[in-house]
């Protein structure tokens, strides 16, 4: 079976679980700043607690905080987590970003950051994000940070300006479904080295060096990932996942969508070995990012076009960590492809409003529900017919 999204996992990341990497954090942080035009970069072991890191260290709190609706949930946990309120903006249907129309309208005194998630790696206008982030500033007299999430879009482009490269301070993630890998992991950067150290010491206060069992049941995790997306073997894991709760030991510490909570190693620092593979990696990323434009153009050239069908369009820019196209029966759809041997993913499924923890939120965000419950990706590493 054809999985919904694969690793870009080689010999050269598989050596690095046995080398010695003393070093490689550090190293690793200096290679990402400089491949995505910032100043300079800081690690965590996830995207979450590095947006969760950003807001302690700066004692944000009892603040509201702007984020899109349509977005992964742990963003808002994230800001739940460091004691603050978000203010959810619904999306525009064409690129499933943040309607930044509405997004002025959401600013209130008690507003400290907006996070501006380039959802399938679809850029959306920094200028403007910019002027509204200054504006409100502006308006109420302190700072309203801008939180530029990459982590659908790294190295995307607007108007030939990488999208991390402005706001404050930008986050990327590294989880095994990201376009660059580091197992997991996440990563801030930023353009001003004074904020930059500001985090780095926060950090450096509240974190940890992770447990030597983690060390180890992290590289037994990335041995198994090589196995398991083979296309003949992930099969198999499709069904566990699908038909048994087996692995949901594993997904449930990491992710749940309807409970606000994070991993309890949320605080742990990134190992060596794991910014080791970050540093294969990172040679790789142009490759990634060539090939993935590269399967947009075929999609949209040659996906069977139905009438019922909503297809992406394509646009300069983008690095497409996503191919989304919204169905009308989602469900039908999903299991018409995995009978053909093809796993199609449904990212988001969720508008963040409707769930649990964020569900007394009187407000509607059409858009972000619509699209919640109509997406599907197709693979991006392979192209299906
Ligand atoms: C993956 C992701 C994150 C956070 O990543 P974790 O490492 O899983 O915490 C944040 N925002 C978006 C849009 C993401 O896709």
């Amino acid at each position: 079976m054809i999985p919904r999204f694969k690793p870009n996992l080689g010999w050269d990341e598989f050596y690095a679980i046995f080398r010695n990497n003393k070093g490689a954090v550090e190293r690793f942080e200096e290679a990402f700043a400089e491949a995505f035009n910032a100043k300079e970069a800081v690690s965590f072991p996830y995207g979450r607690s590095a947006q969760w890191a950003f807001f302690k260290a700066h004692g944000i709190e009892d603040a509201e905080i702007i984020m899109p609706a349509y977005t992964c949930s742990v963003v808002a946990h994230a800001v739940k987590l460091s004691g603050n309120q978000p203010v959810f903006v619904d999306i525009q249907l064409s690129d499933y970003n943040m309607d930044l129309c509405q997004l002025a309208s959401k600013v209130t005194p008690k507003t400290r950051a907006i996070v501006a998630t380039h959802t399938f790696g679809y850029p959306q206008d920094i200028e403007q994000l910019e002027s509204i982030a200054n504006d409100a500033g502006q308006k109420y007299g302190h700072k309203v940070w801008l939180m530029q999430d990459c982590c659908h879009a790294f190295g995307a482009q607007w108007k030939g300006r990488d999208i991390g490269s402005s706001g404050d301070v930008a986050v990327y993630a590294f989880n095994i479904s990201k376009l660059l890998t580091c197992v997991f992991g996440g990563m801030l950067t930023f353009q001003d080295k004074q904020i930059a150290k500001k985090l780095r010491a926060f950090r450096d206060k509240e974190y940890q060096n992770p447990s030597f069992w983690k060390a180890i049941a992290r590289r037994i995790y990335l041995l198994a990932i090589y196995p398991a997306f083979n296309e003949l073997v992930y099969g198999f894991v499709w069904l566990l996942q699908e038909k048994t709760t087996l692995l949901n030991k594993f997904t449930e510490s990491y992710h749940l969508d309807e409970k606000i909570h994070f991993p309890p190693d949320y605080r742990d620092l990134m190992m060596d070995f794991e910014a080791a593979i970050g540093l294969e990696q990172l040679d790789k990323y142009h490759e990634i990012i060539r090939e993935r434009r590269i399967n947009a153009v075929w999609y949209d050239e040659n996906l069977t076009r139905k009438n019922s069908w909503v297809y992406p369009q394509l646009v300069e820019g983008a690095t497409y960590s996503h191919y989304v196209v919204r169905v009308p029966n989602r469900r039908q759809i999903l299991a018409e492809y995995a009978s053909r041997g093809v796993h199609l993913g449904k990212l988001i499924e969720y508008s963040i409003p409707e769930t649990a923890p964020y569900k007394k939120i009187n407000q509607s965000y059409p858009n972000s529900y619509e699209a919640s419950l109509s997406t599907v990706n197709f693979p991006m590493h392979k192209i299906i017919k």
